[in-house]
């Protein structure tokens, strides 16, 4: 019913020639990819257009951030029509990066996922606890706290959208949450997911993130409620990239 989706957050990594490198190597991978799942790649802006340009073998194109209005004085930032333009159809909004490097709030996050629905693309909204969130006991209540901030005014649009539940304390670090938590949490997202938009939060596709590699993939998409991955480092080697893709279920 949920076509997993694997996506690749290139982060602030690869010139544009290595980018194109890179996706070269990706379609010649995966040009045999099941069709029972979905893969995207968010490379840097700079590289969007050369990556859009290549033969791609089915693997959509992703920005990793965007700004939420369609012109204007705004310095520095992308609307999601550009985004659309260049050939994008799905964003990356509200990664822990930015929410602790940049300040994105949950109501940016909301606004951001809104404007990049109405523009044609799918929204992967990220949420996720601290490690120190954790250990209190307090990773339920802050994660679907973010999931109702982030999506209480699209309840009528969840279906949508796609979230990424990536704890803090996992991403970039070589930790990963046990397959077991990983997979309570995806419930209750999905169960907060329900009591936004009703039946909607079946058809849900909810990632997991944060140092996902070949060797713990076919575990982590063996849960019930885990519906693919959002890769942070083993997205920038083509090799991993593609095995993670070709997760066993
Ligand atoms: C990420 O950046 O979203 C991420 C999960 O990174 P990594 O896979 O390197 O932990």
């Amino acid at each position: 019913m949920r076509t997993p989706l694997i996506a690749g957050n290139w982060k602030m990594h690869k010139t544009i020639a290595e980018a194109v490198a890179l996706t070269d190597a990706l379609a010649v991978g995966l040009a045999d990819l099941p069709a029972n799942r979905q893969v995207v790649i968010c490379p840097t802006f700079t590289a969007l257009a050369s990556v859009a340009a290549r033969p791609r073998a089915g693997i959509a194109i992703g920005a990793q951030n965007v700004y939420p209005e369609v012109q204007g004085a705004y310095t520095g930032e992308i609307a999601p029509g550009m985004l659309k333009e260049i050939g994008c159809t799905y964003v990356i909004i509200g990664h822990s990066e930015r929410r602790q490097l940049f300040g994105e709030t949950d109501a940016m996050v909301a606004r951001k996922a809104a404007a990049v629905l109405d523009a044609g693309m799918t929204p992967i909204v990220c949420v996720g606890e601290t490690r120190a969130e954790r250990e209190s006991g307090q990773a339920e209540n802050i994660v679907l706290g973010q999931v109702k901030a982030g999506l209480s005014a699209l309840s009528n649009r969840l279906s949508e959208i796609v979230i990424a539940y990536e704890p803090v304390w996992a991403i970039g670090t070589g930790l990963t949450a046990t397959s077991a938590d990983a997979q309570a949490m995806h419930a209750a997202i999905r169960g907060e997911l329900r009591s936004v938009g009703g039946n909607q939060a079946d058809t849900v596709r909810i990632q997991y993130g944060g140092s996902v590699k070949p060797d713990n993939v076919d575990e982590l998409m063996a849960q019930p409620d885990i519906d693919g991955a959002l890769v942070g480092g083993a997205a920038l080697v083509a090799e991993s990239f593609i095995r993670i893709a070709k997760f066993v279920k």
